[in-house]
């Protein structure tokens, strides 16, 4: 079942066009991966699908549901979640405040301060700290924390990676793996091509805005990813694999 279905998709900044004539289906469960170069329209994307960034042409449709004019807010509360680049915490409130930030959402299941913390235990020792305080790696944990708060159904990661050491890396994907459930839907923004295959099931390589290839990770190469990230196919034809 498809949980998201995305239609001529564009979003601008100013006159600048970001997004350009997106189209994408992604089933309940899946793990997609976005690709592309800095400036390709990832991030403008995911804003676009939390209702962050208002879309200027097409449609996006969850969970059967036309959802393209509705804010944020309310997009939270049907089970939309975004863990954004640079994770957005307010450093100057405690973790516990900055996780139940989330509860307006909502949503109930089975996501709650409780359950998030003893999924996250290096937060235990912190719920009472500043978020400004935290590592990089704490501060993810927090980010992902406060978005599974709301429980949602569709999950979507920008760039978590980002200011990250190797180690605190592979400890924030090892959390998300074992903490996010068969069911909840993860489109991510992944910088690493090595951990993107690792952890999707299909990549999207956006060029300039567009979708200029995508396929299942075991089905791709890297190096096939690697040409069409920076447009050395050539082609504006989009490449499907499979
Ligand atoms: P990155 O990996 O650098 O985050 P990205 O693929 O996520 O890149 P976006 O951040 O969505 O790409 O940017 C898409 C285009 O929109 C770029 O040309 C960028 O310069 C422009 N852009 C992004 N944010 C703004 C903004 N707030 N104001 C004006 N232009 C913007």
């Amino acid at each position: 079942m498809n949980v998201l279905r995305v239609r001529g998709l564009e979003s601008h900044h100013g006159l600048l066009k970001a997004v350009r004539g997106i189209n994408l289906d992604v089933q309940e469960g899946e793990r997609l991966a976005l690709v592309g170069a800095n400036g390709a329209g990832k991030t403008t994307l995911l804003r676009t699908l939390a209702g962050i960034h208002r879309a200027s042409a097409g449609s996006v449709e969850f969970d059967g549901a036309n959802v393209t004019t509705l804010p944020a807010h309310q997009r939270a509360a049907l089970g939309i979640a975004l863990v954004p680049e640079g994770r957005r915490l307010f450093a100057s409130m405690t973790v516990t405040e900055n996780l139940q930030v989330a509860r307006s959402a909502k949503r109930t299941g089975y996501w709650n301060l409780d359950t998030v913390v003893e999924a996250f235990p290096q937060l235990k020792p912190k719920l009472r700290a500043l978020a400004g305080s935290l590592s990089g790696g704490q501060q993810q944990a927090v980010a992902i924390g406060r978005a599974l708060m709301t429980n949602p159904r569709l999950l979507l990661l920008d760039e978590m990676s980002l200011g990250l050491s190797p180690v605190a890396v592979q400890g924030v994907y090892d959390s998300l793996s074992s903490v996010v459930s068969q069911k909840t839907t993860l489109i991510l923004v992944e910088q690493d091509l090595q951990r993107t295959f690792d952890f999707a099931q299909r990549i999207v390589c956006m060029l300039e805005g567009s979708v200029v290839a995508e396929g299942r990770t075991d089905e791709m190469t890297r190096d096939e990813v690697m040409a069409h990230y920076f447009g050395h196919r050539g082609s504006n034809e989009k490449k499907e694999y499979a």
